[in-house]
């Protein structure tokens, strides 16, 4: 089955984010999507969320920049090497995927400081600054590397759930066939940045209807 799963959402569980996880069903539903992946800043999320398919994820604070864990890796202490946190990731089960690289305000990490294998590379992050040019640099590497795409909203507000996303081709939606799937590459990005901010209210008027 194909599914659309937002691997990048932060909730009130990160500083400035205002997602609250009631909210996340609806909000599904009106995007399209099948599922998420709550990543909050170095933050296991693990819950299970009615309705909807929820990959257990965290965003990695490493030291060379911001990386994303999927799958069922628990805790992990921000500060050590990319390299350090991939292992720990792999050690137990998970997936790494670059977030957002070549950013420049969020000093996002570039695929050359990274020795060990990764699992995939955000090429489409909703908030990237600049958005063409990250998108178009992060497209290079993952063809380079020959690593599957990710779309992620990256979304601190609910309106913006869903402007990015990942089809993952997988067996079931269940954790351990996601991640198989991501593994085997069965997956590519969707979707494209978040709109401006007239175009955001809009959004959201019509959620808050709906809730
Ligand atoms: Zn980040
Ligand atoms: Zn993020």
């Amino acid at each position: 089955m194909l599914l659309k799963i937002d691997i990048h959402i932060h909730t009130t569980n990160s500083p400035d984010g205002s997602v609250e996880i009631e909210q996340i069903p609806t909000i599904i539903k009106m995007k399209g999507l099948d599922g998420i992946a709550i990543t909050d800043h170095d933050r296991f999320f693990n819950e299970e969320i009615n309705g909807v398919i929820t990959i257990p994820g965290i965003e990695v604070s490493t030291k060379e920049g911001h990386l994303l864990g999927l799958g069922d890796v628990g805790c992990i202490s921000p500060g050590l090497s990319v390299d350090e946190t991939v292992r720990t990731i792999h050690s137990r089960g998970g997936v790494a995927i670059l977030a957002h690289p070549y950013d420049v305000v969020r000093g996002g990490i570039r695929p050359s400081q990274v020795t060990e294998r990764l699992d995939g590379i955000e090429t489409i992050n909703s908030k990237a600054h600049p958005y063409s040019l990250t998108k178009y640099l992060a497209e290079k590497a993952s063809k380079r590397l020959g690593i599957p795409t990710f779309g992620g909203s990256d979304s601190h507000i609910p309106e913006t759930i869903g402007d990015a996303y990942t089809c993952i081709e997988s067996r079931s939606g269940s954790t351990d066939d996601i991640v198989h799937a991501i593994r085997r590459g069965n997956a590519y990005a969707r979707g494209g940045p978040s709109g401006s901010i007239s175009q955001l209210k809009r959004v959201g008027a019509n959620i808050g209807r709906r809730l």
